[in-house]
């Protein structure tokens, strides 16, 4: 049998269903399933999806070709329906052609409506409903939409004017009229000729007469949107496959332009902002298409009791409301009433909030459209919440149904809407930590912290930031900075203190002598003021209110949901007890990445830092890691305490030294002093301390294995302080982390040093705790070498953040010069230090996993990179068998729900 490639629906009856959407499109596969439920849809039929393909790999001719007879069947059957004849003089059909693909895509073909009018069809339609004006406004409609979609005439950018809207504005502004529903037939005929001859010119040809050339012109102009630029950016972004295809419906028209006792609008089944369970929506009368949403008048209520808050909102009276803006319940009662039940009867069947568009054709109810309304990340959560209470659907369906990245909105302060609208950005970056925040700007962090002490809202702006800059993004309100990238210092730090930050911004020129910054010249000094969205990465100038995330019932219920179903643990990164509070309060089983160098930038600790750094000797260091000794105890007896009864990981000290010790003279002759030393030798040692690549120089476990003394000393205080906790009846778990291990012996070496202090300090308390020593993973010769390591280690906690860097060899600080150009030419698909790169990083996981568990059943392994919140990836790691993921904690949630949906999904 010859391949269907026409699906017919109509009164009643349709060839399709609503599960077929790869063949049918969204729009189609739906229009089929309203026929077979009862609900009035104009009849038609939907060419499928693969035709599409069939075009783009035989063209044009074969496609007109193959598809005639079924066209041409399934148009009969239309007549049938609405008892017109398609291209007849008297009693036309028209028709509308509308594109749809699986999901629905900006960028697709505009609908083009009234198909089948010529000259003679008019004078048909217009004898035929004695409303000569309704067929000469239908009549001009179409060759502009016609002209616009399918012969190209429409602008392609949106500086440029359309020449149909251009010819209008010229007829009002000579008939000193404002709105289209002003124009008089004379004045629409005289329209349709100056578009036609608008056609003329442009294009060369007359404007086509034949109703079955216009139908495949419009047919082959949607399979031709599928390839334009727009939509292939679309795809691209969306990572949407070339092969899906759209699909093409053609319809027969009703019209929503006969005059008062008709219109056409969209409304959604519930709120589609807070997801309140209201139905509302707008329509207007007397109108086509997209008139409601194209802003040509102002759209009505259709419900009074929306149409009064609406009302209020505006500051309009009732009198006034009711007079000039009544709704459709007091203008149509009777349609309202049909299309209240209507929907009501299609959220039951689809069991999900739907968005609807419907016409009223003199006084008869049809739908069009009705598809899953996109809807904010509240209103999604709270949807399918009551709808899991209102027993329309199950627990694993409200897990699926809510995106995980969707959940970001909800967690963190927002811009208020009205005051986001007024303002204009002057530049954008990377949305590097999500929030909105508005401050002064400041561009050193001792300044952040002394003008957020005064009670002052600041800005941090930095070309860049380093660990010195800590506490002054932690005073911030937020954080701008004009270099790096998604996972450089700012945005990884921000992102850890749930903190708006956008980074690495267009033309953003910093300088830090006078004070300012120029962003596309124009020029702000320090105090000025700048709002961040993080979310976004736009920088708006001035001051936007902001407010506050609230978390509600609905929340808590969807992450005990989720709870419920995921098989792996969620831990966080953090290192202070402020931030262990707020990602054990989001459900975090304990912290999988505790940093301790972010430790001993706080006042009280960087002195005796740099000066166990700027020691000659071991005897020097020793004796300045005895002042560090209680400090660092401190503070993980903080940390020991927030998370009581959880694993705490904690890494040894990692980065390269030199970050530690200050490189400009004030601070050298300072450390001198202290020292009671030579300002020279302090310099010179310095000097030493810099590397040519310290990102591959003396740092992690390189260090602890240069200067064993460091471990001894962090060991020491992890330890004290766990058995301190335990007599007062905390239960502290450490585990201790080696980091950047890529040789068995040098993890072995350490291990030896930590487990004998740890016996140390158990013999001198007579006193143990439960603890566990174990190794990042981020280094490759780890992860190929990883059974050898497994034998030594309690568990892997794999660093994704330097695994990535090294795989790749992409310095991630720096990866921001090339990424965009890579991504813009797809060679790579996304940001591998954002989402992980499954075929190649993943899979050094998936192996090492697998070794390790080879020789140890029993080994622990998660992950604590920045992928360990990213939604794709923590599925990933579900699928290795990671016993956890660890991110920030403002994370914490949508790696909970992703973990949730990974176990669901099988
Ligand atoms: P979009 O995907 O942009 O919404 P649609 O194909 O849904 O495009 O149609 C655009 C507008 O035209 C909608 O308001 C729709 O309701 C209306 N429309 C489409 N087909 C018909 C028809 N056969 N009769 C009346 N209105 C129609
Ligand atoms: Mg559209
Ligand atoms: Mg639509």
């Amino acid at each position: 049998m010859e391949k269907k490639r026409v699906y017919t629906f109509g009164n009643g009856a349709a060839e399709g269903r609503a599960d077929m959407k790869n063949l049918l499109g969204g729009k189609g596969a739906n229009l089929a399933e309203m026929n077979l439920i009862g609900v009035p849809v104009p009849p038609g039929f939907t060419i499928t999806t693969e035709v599409c393909t069939e075009y783009n790999e035989l063209g044009r001719d074969y496609v007109i070709n193959v598809l005639k007879g079924e066209v041409e069947d399934a148009i009969i059957q239309i007549e049938k329906l609405t008892g017109t004849k398609f291209g007849d003089k008297d009693n036309p059909l028209l028709v509308s052609v509308r594109s749809g693909a699986r999901v629905s895509m900006p960028g697709m073909m505009d609908t083009v409506l009234n198909l089948g009018l010529n000259d003679d069809a008019v004078e048909g339609i217009a004898k035929k409903s004695g409303n000569e004006r309704f067929a000469w406004d239908s009549y001009r409609r179409f060759v502009q939409m016609y002209g616009d979609v399918v012969l190209g005439m429409k602008p392609h950018s949106k500086e440029d004017i359309d020449p149909f809207e251009e010819i209008m504005e010229e007829m009002k502004a000579s008939k000193g009229i404002e709105l289209d529903t002003e124009f008089t037939t004379d004045d629409l005929k005289q329209l349709v000729k100056l578009f036609k001859a608008a056609v003329k010119e442009k294009t060369g040809k007359e404007f086509p007469v034949s109703p079955w050339d216009q139908l495949w012109g419009s047919v082959c102009a949607v399979f031709d949107s599928w390839m334009n630029e727009r939509a292939i950016l679309y795809r691209k972004m969306n990572n949407f496959p070339e092969e899906w295809g759209t699909a093409v419906n053609v319809q027969a028209m009703v019209y929503g332009n006969m005059g008062k006792t008709s219109g056409t609008g969209v409304a959604f089944t519930r709120d589609a902002a807070t997801g309140e369970n209201i139905f509302n929506g707008e329509y207007l009368i007397d109108a086509q298409g997209e008139d409601v949403v194209s802003g040509v008048r102002t759209p009505q209520q259709i419900t009074t009791e929306g149409s009064r808050r609406w009302a209020k909102l505006q500051g309009i009276s009732e009198e006034e409301r009711s007079a000039k803006y009544p709704s459709l319940e007091e203008v149509m009662p009777e349609c309202a009433a049909e299309l209240i039940a209507v929907q009501q009867k299609l959220e039951d069947y689809f069991k999900d909030m739907q968005d609807l568009e419907f016409t009223i054709q003199d006084g008869k109810l049809w739908l069009l459209q009705t598809r899953s309304g996109k809807r904010t990340g509240a209103a999604m959560i709270k949807i399918a919440i009551d709808m899991l209470h209102e027993g329309y659907i199950d627990e694993k369906t409200v897990l699926k149904r809510c995106d995980p990245e969707k959940l970001d909105e909800l967690l963190h302060p927002v811009f208020d809407k009205n005051a986001l609208a007024k303002a204009k950005p002057i530049t954008h970056g990377l949305p590097a930590s999500p929030g909105a925040a508005a401050g002064q700007v400041v561009f050193h962090a001792d300044e952040a912290e002394e003008w957020s002490k005064e009670g002052k809202q600041v800005i941090l702006c930095r070309i860049e930031t380093s660990p010195e800059d800590l506490r002054g993004m932690n005073s911030a309100q937020g954080i701008l900075t004009s270099r790096g990238g998604m996972t450089s210092h700012a945005a990884v730090v921000a992102r850890g203190m749930g903190k708006c930050c956008v980074s690495a911004a267009n033309n953003l020129i910093i300088d830090y002598k006078t004070r300012s910054l120029s962003i596309n010249g124009k020029e702000i000094k320090e105090g000025d003021w700048l709002s961040l969205d993080g979310s976004t990465g736009y920088v708006y100038e001035g001051k936007i209110a902001t407010q506050d995330a609230d978390l509600d019932e609905n929340f808590d219920e969807l992450m005990s949901i989720a709870e419920k179903y995921a098989r792996m643990d969620v831990r966080t990164n953090a290192d202070t007890p402020k931030d262990a509070a707020v990602a054990r309060k989001f459900g975090a089983k304990g912290i999988g990445l505790c940093r301790t160098e972010h430790m001993f930038f706080e006042e009280d600790k960087i002195v005796p830092m740099r000066e166990m750094i700027l020691s000659k000797d071991e005897e020097g260091r020793r004796k300045a890691l005895e002042k560090l000794l209680p400090l660092q105890k401190k503070d993980f007896l903080g940390i020991f305490r927030a998370m009581d009864g959880l694993p705490v990981t904690v890494r040894l000290l990692d980065p390269p030294l030199h970050e530690f010790v200050p490189h400009d003279e004030k601070g050298q002759m300072e450390m001198a002093k202290v020292m009671g030393i030579s300002y020279k030798d302090i310099h010179d040692r310095v000097e030493g301390l810099m590397e040519a690549n310290p990102m591959l120089g003396l740092r992690g476990c390189r260090l602890g294995n240069l200067y064993p003394e460091i471990t001894e000393m962090q060991t020491r205080a992890i330890i004290e302080a766990a058995i301190e906790l335990k007599k007062e009846g905390i239960t502290a778990i450490p585990e201790i982390m080696v980091p950047l291990t890529g040789i068995v012996h040098e993890f072995k070496a350490q291990k030896d040093i930590i487990e004998s202090t740890i016996h140390e300090v158990f013999a001198e308390n007579n006193e143990s705790v439960e603890y566990k020593i174990g190794t990042m993973i981020e280094i490759p010769r780890a992860a190929i070498t990883a059974h050898k390591i497994a034998a030594e280690a309690d568990f892997f906690s794999f660093g994704t953040n330097d695994l990535t860097q090294l795989t790749f060899g992409y310095s991630r600080d720096d990866v921001a010069k090339f990424l965009p150009m890579y991504l813009d030419k797809g060679i790579l698909k996304q940001d591998p230090f954002a989402v992980l790169d499954q075929n190649g990083v993943g899979q050094l996981v998936r192996m090492a996993v697998q070794k390790g568990r080879e020789v140890k059943t029993t080994l622990k392994c998660g992950i604590c990179g920045e992928h360990g919140g990213e939604p794709s990836s923590v599925k990933f790691c579900h699928t290795v068998g990671l016993n956890y993921v660890s991110c920030s904690p403002f994370r914490v949630p949508i790696a909970r729900l992703a973990a949730a949906q990974a176990a669901i999904e099988g």
